[in-house]
């Protein structure tokens, strides 16, 4: 019976995006079976996200989940007491994958107005930006922005708690999610690890020991899945409390990811163990900075072979649903500032008025703007993740890189019209020339 409803409630999504139905409306497939005692969500989600390889590990199952079904294992959800679901269905509502975001998110959010979109997300205002606080500046991975942010609303006792990540000692490109309490701990997470590091995690943590008035970091995947847990139609306890006390959301930048195996081959080019990479800045190549000192550069392209395939399923380059969105975009010690919110923009005058920042306008940098934009448009433009092809699928054609999967969107094409980019060619068995023939 549990299971026979289950398997209507997905034929219904199906059925929904078969028939080209509003993206808006696919929720409704599981929403209409909330008054009448729900069905098993955690199933319906293992099978049309995880299981086809298309979770982005942004955690917002595992974090709104009432009973604790899921453990986060290799940047995904497992359904390790997949029998204590109780039908509530949150973590199917939560989930960024399944459906583009509720239409009334931007109400939700509270927009600053008047509210523009250039193609980079609803903003009130931009700039370029820099902390003063030169401890920041000198830990920070552009302009320190997001720490100087963190940092003073602590202070300023605006959150007490920040979601951030921090770095594993022995292999620095890599972190895990933390919940940081003092403006040290909030230093320490600074820098970007171009991994993938679950910092929403630390939310599960932050509610259980009630730490609040919270501020949130993380990439824009993770951006929508707080939003997509705070304002959730199912309105119970769990999502109350997000709602409530996460204050500031702050989005950075997101082309992809990559995975473990490219620190790994980069620390072997390189020739030092893992721990010796401290930083990475990607700024049309990798700018790499060494434990002995020592700066090294390495071409983006040969690291781009270990884009994280999961990132293709992902439709947010600028955290268009963050409070702030910041990133470094070929700028040098400086942030891309977005502000969007009326909770970013008092955050933000906080600073400001503190003398924590100095800032420059957009036109001082204008390729940075004009990149923004294009690079949005290739991930707003994709095919909703729903309706792209499973990670099985993408290794039969044999692409799997989440950055070169489609192609048209250079010239803003719209989604029906974008095509899978062909397998790559047969390598041909290389045929030995005359003078290799001729020599001994
Ligand atoms: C995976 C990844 C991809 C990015 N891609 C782009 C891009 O394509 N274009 C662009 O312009 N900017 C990108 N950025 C953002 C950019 O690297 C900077 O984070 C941003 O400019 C803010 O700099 P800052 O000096 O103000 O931040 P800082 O003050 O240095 O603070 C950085 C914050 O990021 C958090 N953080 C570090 N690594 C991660 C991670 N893997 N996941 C989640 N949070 C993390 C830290 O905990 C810290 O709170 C990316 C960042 C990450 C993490
Ligand atoms: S994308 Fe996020 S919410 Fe969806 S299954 Fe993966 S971790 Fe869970
Ligand atoms: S590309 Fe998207 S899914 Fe991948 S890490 Fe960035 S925000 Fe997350």
């Amino acid at each position: 019976m549990t299971q026979d409803l289950t398997k209507e409630v997905q034929r219904r999504y199906h059925r929904l995006l078969e028939e080209g139905a509003n993206p808006n409306e696919w929720a409704y497939a599981w929403r209409s079976e909330y008054n009448r005692g729900g069905f098993k969500a955690v199933d319906f989600l293992m099978e049309e996200v995880v299981n086809p390889g298309k979770c982005i590990g942004c955690a917002a199952c595992l974090t709104i989940c009432p009973v604790d079904v899921f453990d986060y294992v290799n940047e995904k959800p497992q359904d390790s007491r997949n029998s204590a679901c109780v039908f509530c269905e949150l973590c199917v509502d939560a989930c960024p994958v399944l459906r583009p975001t509720d239409t009334d998110l931007p109400r939700q959010m509270q927009l600053r107005e008047p509210s523009i979109d250039d193609g980079f997300g609803p903003y009130a205002y931009a700039v370029l930006a820099r902390t003063t606080r030169e401890y920041i500046l000198n830990e920070g991975q552009d302009g320190g922005i997001c720490s100087a942010l963190a940092i003073h609303g602590m202070q300023t006792g605006a959150f007490k708690g920040v979601v951030v990540g921090n770095e594993d000692p022995d292999n620095p490109q890599m972190g895990y999610a933390q919940l940081a309490t003092t403006p040290e701990e909030v230093l320490v997470s600074a820098r970007s690890r171009y991994s993938y590091q679950p910092n929403t995690l630390a939310l599960v943590e932050a509610m259980e020991q009630g730490i609040a008035p919270l501020a949130v970091v993380g990439v824009p995947c993770q951006v929508d899945g707080v939003r997509q847990q705070q304002f959730s139609s199912i309105r119970l306890d769990v999502a109350e409390w997000y709602r409530k006390n996460i204050v500031l959301v702050i989005g950075l930048f997101c082309s992809e990811a990559f995975t473990e195996a490219g620190i790994d081959w980069l620390a072997e080019d390189l020739g030092v163990p893992k721990r010796d990479i401290t930083n990475i800045n990607i700024k049309g190549r990798l700018e790499i900075k060494l434990r002995d000192g020592r700066e090294e550069t390495r071409s983006l392209k040969a690291f781009g072979k270990f884009a994280r395939p999961a990132c293709l399923y992902c439709m947010d380059y600028a955290a268009d649903n963050a409070d702030i969105g910041l990133g470094g975009i070929g700028l040098n010690g400086w942030t891309f500032t977005v502000i969007r919110t009326e909770a970013g923009h008092r955050a933000w005058q906080a600073l400001l008025e503190a003398g924590w920042v100095e800032t420059k306008e957009l036109d001082e940098a204008p390729k940075s703007k004009e990149l923004l934009v294009r690079l949005s448009r290739y991930k707003r433009n994709r095919p909703l993740p729903a309706l792209m092809p499973t990670h099985l699928e993408r290794e039969a054609i044999g692409n799997l890189d989440p950055k070169h999967y489609y192609r048209g969107w250079e010239d803003g094409c719209s989604a029906k019209d974008w095509r899978p980019l062909p397998p790559p060619p047969p390598k041909k068995k290389k045929t030995k020339s005359k003078s290799e023939e001729s020599t001994p």
